[in-house]
């Protein structure tokens, strides 16, 4: 079963000779539980994808149906919602609110969806991405690559059907990448969760089922079961 469908997916940036082409026809099937690999040059479009299937920025055309519904065809209020109850999203930017701790931005999805916290899985979290003594202090209070971990632990905590990472390893050293890819590769294992994670890091796609590559808004390569050779 689908997680999520991208049917004949365009979106167009600008017009006339200023027009660019971030997507062009991408059609892909997610699969439920799957964790995928999203790769390709600065510029193919991976962004805009990921984007388009969280319900972040709209098609030009074509469809994206996260389960049944299709994101064009729900109001603004369905569309909070589904962003809120069932994706989640790690940020390249992190998207951390600076007022906050660390302990309050990964709870802040679910006190917006005034859903209590599960106490244990909290903890497992906390402890796998590394920051329990990180977490009374501020985004200005952190390193680039703790930042990552408490934007990666936000993403999971609330348990999203399907999550969407812009390179959560890209500020990493290899140790703490290893963490969060174990992570979410236990979120798909053990929590059937559907995970896109965007990477230029042949060894972090290496913990995916599937690499689908981009070039120029196109899909023009897919990789089952890869290992780091198969992706370099
Ligand atoms: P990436 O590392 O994925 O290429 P970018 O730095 O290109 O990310 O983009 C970061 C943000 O800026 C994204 O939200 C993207 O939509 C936006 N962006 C990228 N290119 C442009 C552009 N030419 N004009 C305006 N916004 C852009
Ligand atoms: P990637 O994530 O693979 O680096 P993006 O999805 O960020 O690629 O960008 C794909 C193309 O769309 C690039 O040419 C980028 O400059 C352009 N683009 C992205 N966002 C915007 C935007 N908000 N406005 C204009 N152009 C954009």
């Amino acid at each position: 079963t689908a997680a999520a469908r991208v049917r004949g997916l365009t979106k167009t940036y600008g017009k006339g000779d200023a027009l660019v082409r971030a997507l062009d026809d991408v059609t892909l099937d997610l699969a439920a539980g799957e964790f995928t690999a999203i790769m390709g040059p600065s510029g193919s479009g991976k962004s805009t994808l990921m984007h388009c299937c969280a319900a972040l920025d709209t098609a030009t055309s074509g469809e994206v149906f996260i389960g049944d519904r299709e994101l064009g065809n729900l109001k603004d209020k369905e569309l909070t919602r589904l962003r809120r109850d069932e994706i989640g999203f790690v940020f390249q930017s992190f998207n951390l609110v600076p007022t906050l701790t660390a302990q309050e931005n990964i709870l802040l999805p679910q006190s917006i969806a005034r859903r209590k916290p599960e106490p244990a899985w909290f903890d497992t979290i906390v402890d796998t991405v590394g920051i329990r003594d990180r977490l009374g202090h501020r985004p200005n209070q952190l390193s680039g690559g703790q930042q990552q971990r408490v934007a990666v632990a936000r993403a999971l905590v609330s348990r999203p059907t399907i999550v969407f990472a812009d390179e959560p390893t890209g500020n990493l050293d290899s140790q703490s990448g290893a963490e969060v890819l174990e992570l979410l590769r236990r979120s798909a294992d053990e929590h059937g969760q559907t995970i896109v994670m965007v990477t230029h890091d042949p060894v972090a796609a290496s913990y995916t089922d599937r690499v689908v590559f981009l070039a120029d808004g196109r899909i023009v390569d897919e990789l089952r079961d890869p290992d780091r050779d198969g992706v370099l």
